[in-house]
């Protein structure tokens, strides 16, 4: 059978290496929550346990009602369950957005590096990935840019056939997140019809006092969509749940082209109940946030240049020396994500974890 040109030419996704047999496992590779879920989230896991010969809830319309009441209460005005799509993880809700409003040659606008699902997902909705330089060097007050968006020349990027432009912020792998001045500059410069996803998975890492308010520029610009994920700060990657946020039109859209039963019925119970969980959850997220600090503090003591870590990783921009820190740490029993000839990723774990990473890099260096 013949397949796509698209297809053929898809780059892989690679997930994180596995260790040779017999050494222990620190995993730091898929920017993953350290901690097991909450007690409760695996009784209501357990309890839904019994009915899986069942289909889940094709709408999610509890999980879909409890999202809104929680974002209205963060947001400016109210979000209705009409602007909420779940789908299986981020990615399969970003699927189906670029599905939805992608025709064959559309353009799709990326700042990169940045999420490598984003160019599989983009020829595989038949559009055209374009991607647009980070920032590099530093800003008249001696403050590094690296591995910052380029809001400026993402917009100047934008052409006849952009449909979508994707801003990750915080950016993985590269940490840094937008300031919410950028952000109203560049959105004042896409024309309407342009959808600008703005991709919030780590969203509640950010500590940024620059950074916007995601659903305050969702609530100004009906163009903006937000994608959130219950895999990171809420430790739910595994059960694959992920939302976004759009108009009630860009969201029926959407539904109309995802996957029929994409979110399983154990997905949605977990998801609900880490949402009545949020306050624990989030208490979670601030010891993580806090031991990034220790993190990224140790390593600049040690020498390294870093980026702004906003998201649940660190970001070393090594180049050629990539594939060298990715394989000391893997002779050591730690997993990080190398990207080639560009840096390695390593995520926030427990401070055992970290504590056996920070070895690795002073030892390296
Ligand atoms: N967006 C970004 C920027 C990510 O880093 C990830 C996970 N690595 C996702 C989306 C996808 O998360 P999920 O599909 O698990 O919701």
């Amino acid at each position: 059978m013949r397949l796509r040109d698209a297809v053929t030419t898809l780059p892989a996704y690679v997930p994180g290496a596995r260790l040779p047999a017999g050494l222990p496992a620190v995993k730091l590779s898929s920017n993953e929550n350290p901690y097991p879920p909450l007690p409760s989230v695996v009784d209501a896991i357990v309890a839904g346990v019994g009915a899986t010969n069942r289909y889940p809830d094709l709408a999610a319309v509890q999980l879909v009602e409890a999202l809104a009441e929680r974002l209205t209460a963060k947001a400016p005005r109210a979000v209705t369950p009409a602007e909420i799509v779940v789908g299986t993880g981020s990615v399969g809700v970003l699927e189906h957005l670029l599905d939805a409003v992608c025709d064959p040659g559309d353009e799709v606008l990326v700042p990169w590096r940045s999420f490598e699902a984003y160019p599989i997902a983009v020829a595989v909705a038949g559009a055209r990935f374009v991607p647009v330089p980070l920032q590099e060097g530093h800003d008249a007050d001696g403050r590094s840019l690296a591995g910052r968006l380029d809001l400026a020349a993402l917009a100047a990027a934008i052409g006849e056939r952009t449909r979508v432009v994707v801003v990750c912020t915080p950016n993985n792998p590269t940490g840094p997140a937008v300031h919410a001045d950028e952000l109203e500059s560049f959105l004042a410069a896409v024309p309407p019809h342009v959808m600008v996803i703005l991709d919030e998975a780590y969203v509640e890492f950010v500590r940024d006092p620059d950074a916007p308010d995601g659903l305050a520029v969702y609530a100004a610009h009906p163009n903006v969509v937000l994608l959130r994920t219950f895999s990171k700060a809420y430790g739910l990657a595994a059960l694959r749940v992920g939302y976004a946020v759009a108009r009630p039109d860009l969201a029926a859209g959407v539904r109309a082209v995802a996957t029929p039963f994409g979110v399983g019925d154990l997905a949605q119970r977990a998801a609900l109940a880490s949402l009545a969980a949020e306050d624990e959850l989030l208490e979670r997220v601030e010891t993580l946030v806090a031991e990034r600090t220790r993190v990224t503090d140790a390593l600049r003591e040690q020498g390294w240049d870093l980026p702004d870590a906003q998201g649940n990783f660190v970001w070393f921009p090594l180049g050629a020396r990539t594939a060298e820190l990715g394989a000391r740490a893997r002779d050591e029993g730690v997993l990080v994500r190398p990207f080639a000839g560009e840096g390695v990723r390593v995520s926030i774990g427990s401070v055992a974890e970290d504590d056996a990473f920070l070895r690795v890099a002073a030892g390296w260096r």
